[in-house]
């Protein structure tokens, strides 16, 4: 048996995916029966020289192996079939067998897989998805097999087998395209209009003449006419990654380089194309990390360089984000662009927050400001931010809270007057503060709060008694 503390030296991580290439590598399988069997038409299809260790083979192995390069070894395993850094695969039908096989090969140090019983080995065989040249792999992580092959059969039931022809094009053109697109990234978005776009559609429908076709001609027109870069402004909404757009996901999937700041959420970044570069252009308040003409000028030079670049901001980027200085300058510099609006903080903060932003019985208006403090005070206009009947939503205001509650009441808004105090609205950690112009200040004192916060003033506020319903993580 395999002692206590091997066994849970071996617990393990979900998994390392990986594809090994083993054409023309020695494995060791170990059995001779349907488990076995199974094992090998896999290790056959990958062009591995297999070496069966079985006292018996059941009639199957004996005719899949027949004429095959495969090595019978008509015996029990010994303690020295397994030589460090083998690979070995144990399927014989009996699991005490298989367990005590298994304790040889971890002795001797080898890569081990034992059929169904994932505790015994340092490595699994994923479920698969066959669209040879491609492999969609799963794993449970040998939690549960049956869950994995339940996906596999979904996915295998919804993926065209028309996917390996895309697959085998994709092998075929591969050295012409390299020869024809130098530049790595110009060849990946060259890819990917032609296996998203028209070309993909004739292959999965089985038009082969007619996509060589196309992909010859689509080959003529790069050489005649290269593209350049372009910028994705992309509103990346207040924090909850569900809020994001289908475009906004979209342009994120398919960028080589992203310039982001501190208030997009880390959940968001993790949806970004992990191969793109990373560009941290973070603002605090009164430290800008990197300036925004350099922030500007740096967009600009990333797109002349033939990238999508990807400028991602918290929020919307047409409010208070700056978005339409960085453009400008695009505009100028003659650099392609598009814009997708996000979830501006006020609207995302307002619906988790359960306070209506408008509501016929409370408020007919709604005004968004910045409540950045300049030399200790806050410029707004006072009288009309006083006014009833409206919602004012002030960013960045949470230094400056004091000053606004006090100006507000001096411009006429009674000391009773709701407010609210949003804290990294729409995520998990979303803290919501609420209570009037004369309370709120000193409650804020005894909290700790976490930026972004956004402050909502206006009698909605006192709806959310009722119309709480976001629930953040205990
Ligand atoms: N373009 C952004 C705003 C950028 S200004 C938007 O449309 O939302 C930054 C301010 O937005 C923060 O200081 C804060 O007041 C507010 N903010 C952004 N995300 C927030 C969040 N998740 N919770 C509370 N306030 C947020």
């Amino acid at each position: 048996m395999i002692s206590e503390q091997k066994q849970s030296h071996r617990k393990r991580s979900h998994g390392f995916p990986a594809f090994l290439d083993l054409y023309g590598k020695s494995v060791i399988l170990v059995g001779g029966g349907a488990k076995a069997a199974g094992k090998y038409r896999r290790l056959a299809a990958c062009g591995a020289k297999v070496t069966i260790i079985a006292e018996q083979l059941s009639d199957e192995l004996h005719q899949r192996t027949e004429g095959e390069q495969v090595v019978h070894e008509n015996r029990k395993h010994r303690e020295d079939d397994f030589q460090v850094g083998s690979l070995v695969i144990v399927a014989t039908e009996s699991s005490a067998d298989n367990t005590a096989i298994a304790q040889t090969a971890h002795e001797a140090g080898v890569w081990v897989n034992v059929a169904n019983q994932p505790e015994l080995s340092n490595f699994l065989i994923p479920s698969l998805v066959d669209r040879s040249p491609l492999l969609v792999a799963i794993s449970s992580g040998g939690v549960s097999p049956v869950l994995a092959r339940l996906l596999t059969s979904r996915i295998d039931a919804f993926l065209p087998h028309t996917y390996s022809d895309l697959g085998r094009l994709a092998e075929n053109y591969r050295d012409k395209i390299k020869q024809h697109v130098g530049d790595w990234r110009q060849r990946r978005r060259f890819w990917e209009r032609l296996l998203n776009g028209r070309i993909g559609e004739l292959i999965l429908q089985g038009r082969f003449k007619s996509a060589e076709q196309a992909m010859d001609a689509a080959l003529t027109e790069h050489s005649e006419n290269p593209h350049s870069g372009e910028v994705y402004l992309v509103g990346a909404g207040p924090g909850d990654p569900d809020l994001l757009s289908f475009r906004a996901l979209r342009l994120m999937q398919q960028c080589d380089v992203v310039l982001f700041d501190r208030l997009v959420s880390e959940p968001i970044m993790q949806l970004v194309n992990s191969e793109a570069e990373r560009v941290y252009v973070g603002k605090r308040r009164n430290d800008h990390a990197v300036p925004q003409e350099s922030i500007n000028a740096l967009l600009v030079k990333h797109a002349k360089q033939g990238k999508r670049v990807l400028r991602l901001k918290g929020g919307d980027p047409f409010i208070f984000g700056r978005g339409g200085e960085e453009i400008e300058t695009l505009a100028e510099e003659g650099v392609s662009f598009q814009v997708v609006p996000g979830v501006t903080a006020a609207a995302g903060c307002a619906s988790y927050a359960g306070i209506p932003l408008t509501h016929r019985d409370h408020a007919q208006a709604c005004i968004f400001v910045t409540g950045h403090l300049k030399d200790g005070t806050v410029n707004l206009d006072w009288p009309a931010l006083a006014r009833p009947h409206q919602t004012v939503v002030i960013y960045m205001g949470l230094v400056g809270l004091p000053v606004i509650c006090e100006q507000l009441i001096k411009h006429g808004l009674p000391s009773d007057h709701p407010i609210a105090l949003v804290a990294e609205g729409t995520r998990q950690s979303q803290q919501v503060l609420t209570g009037t112009l004369e309370t709120l200040p000193e409650t804020i004192k005894s909290q700790a709060i976490k930026p972004p916060t956004l402050i909502i003033v206006g009698n909605v506020v006192s709806l959310r008694e009722k119309l709480a319903w976001f629930e953040t993580r205990e």
